[in-house]
């Protein structure tokens, strides 16, 4: 997406050869009106496939995740960093180790949204080792729900996330491609 690319190289921070900032567009503050356009430009990807719930990863994947759920007409599910103690007992929960912070945190989701009937587009901001991705895949799974495809804001193709999803069968969607931000160059693929 154009508007997209050309928003990502004027405002995008290369902090390392691994690390881009997108803070003032997409993980601080949010540009609300280029957000809806990439949610409806999700949603066209991804219409007519039968999705029941898009599942967003707190915290960077609400925003895209609810402006692609309002496109499509449908909820919005949350899989939540910190079980709260209201969520208590009632969920799917599984580990994954964070990028950007090099831990792990458990990934969780109440048992209550989530079941067997649902068709489920998991959507984050970033895809870079891909393990986000791959426990929110594992949550639906814990329901026996089904997957319709993982979309993203931005994927950073050098890192194993694409392919590790793409061999697992999935539907990998992205917005942006990065192939690389060496030199603090941000290079896109086509
Ligand atoms: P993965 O699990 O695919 O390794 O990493 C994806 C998660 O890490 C995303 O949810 C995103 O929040 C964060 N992330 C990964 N790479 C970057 C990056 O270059 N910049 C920012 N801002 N977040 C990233």
């Amino acid at each position: 997406m154009k508007e997209f690319e050309e928003k990502i190289q004027k405002e995008g921070k290369v902090i390392t050869n691994e690390i881009l900032k997108v803070d003032s567009f997409i993980n601080h503050m949010v540009d609300a009106a280029l957000m809806e356009k990439l949610g409806q430009a999700i949603a066209d990807h991804f219409k007519d496939q039968g999705i029941t719930k898009v599942a967003a990863i707190e915290s960077s994947g609400i925003a895209p995740g609810l402006m692609t759920a309002k496109a499509l007409g449908l909820p919005m599910v949350i899989m939540k960093k910190q079980p709260s103690s209201i969520l208590n007992n009632n969920l799917y929960e599984t580990e994954v180790i964070s990028f950007t912070k090099e831990v792990g945190y458990k990934l969780c989701v109440s048992k209550e949204y989530l079941s067997e009937a649902d068709h489920v587009l998991i959507v984050d901001d970033f895809l870079a080792n891909g393990e986000a991705a791959t426990g929110a895949v594992r949550l639906i799974r814990l329901a026996h729900a089904t997957i319709a495809g993982i979309a993203v804001l931005i994927e950073k193709s050098f890192q194993p996330g694409h392919d590790k999803l793409v061999s697992q069968g999935l539907d990998v969607f992205a917005l942006a491609r990065i192939g690389s931000l060496e030199d603090g160059k941000i290079t896109f693929l086509d």
